[in-house]
């Protein structure tokens, strides 16, 4: 199995090569697919399986094979619970999106906010988020989840272990119904599949 016949795009392919990466690893054959397919996806990956490229990819295929014109609205939200995950899913991101003409910005806490909030009014396609940072900024107008198509939730036991349940279910409430959903989590409590289940829609389940 291939990078290309996954159906991923040239752009991306020409990334996928100076990334220096060969072949999908086990979690990207399965769940790329899918999440082309448009499909809502409940992965179940540790850290190093190469997860979230699993994601990033087809999401990046989506966003650009269907293109908005004129404005640039959010279109996808990665959420992470930790700031240095929300740094390395951005860094992934404006590698694999160097051949596209995709915008990406990441904010979270800890760190002065008005460069955050200048590089989201210039227009972002996707942004990866840390939930505290996010809705602090949403409740300042600072940006809108309204044009949401597709949500990843990263490391949701690490979410839930944080105490950002609360946090995640106000997210929720800010995109729009009709979204795709995909959950990546490395453990599956019972919590987390109550989690799952509230947000995801049909779901197909990946295991690695
Ligand atoms: P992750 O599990 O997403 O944190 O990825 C773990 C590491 O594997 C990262 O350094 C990635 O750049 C790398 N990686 C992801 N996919 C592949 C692949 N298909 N081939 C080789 N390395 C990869």
């Amino acid at each position: 199995m291939s990078f290309r016949e996954l159906g991923l795009s040239e752009p991306l392919l020409k990334a996928i090569r100076k990334k220096g990466y060969e072949t999908p690893s086990p979690i990207q054959a399965k769940a790329i697919p899918l999440v082309l397919e448009g499909k809502d996806v409940l992965a179940s990956a540790q850290t190093g399986t190469g997860k979230t490229a699993g994601f990033t990819l087809p999401l990046l295929h989506f966003l650009s094979e269907n293109p908005k014109q004129k404005y640039r609205p959010i279109r996808a939200l990665i959420l992470t619970p930790t700031r240095e995950l929300a740094a390395q899913v951005h860094t992934n991101v404006k590698e694999y999106s160097e051949f596209l003409n995709i915008r990406s910005a990441v904010i979270f806490g800890g760190v002065n906010q008005k460069p955050q909030i200048a590089t989201i009014r210039k227009g972002v396609d996707v942004l990866i988020a840390t939930p505290g940072r996010l809705i602090d900024l949403h409740n300042q107008g600072a940006l809108s989840l309204k044009r949401i198509e597709i949500f990843v939730l990263d490391e949701a036991d690490r979410m839930l272990d944080m105490g950002f349940l609360r946090d995640i279910e106000r997210v929720m409430t800010l995109m729009p119904d009709k979204r795709q959903n995909l959950l990546f989590s490395a453990t599956f409590s019972k919590d987390i599949k109550k989690l799952a289940y509230s947000i995801l829609n049909n779901p197909v389940q990946v295991e690695t």
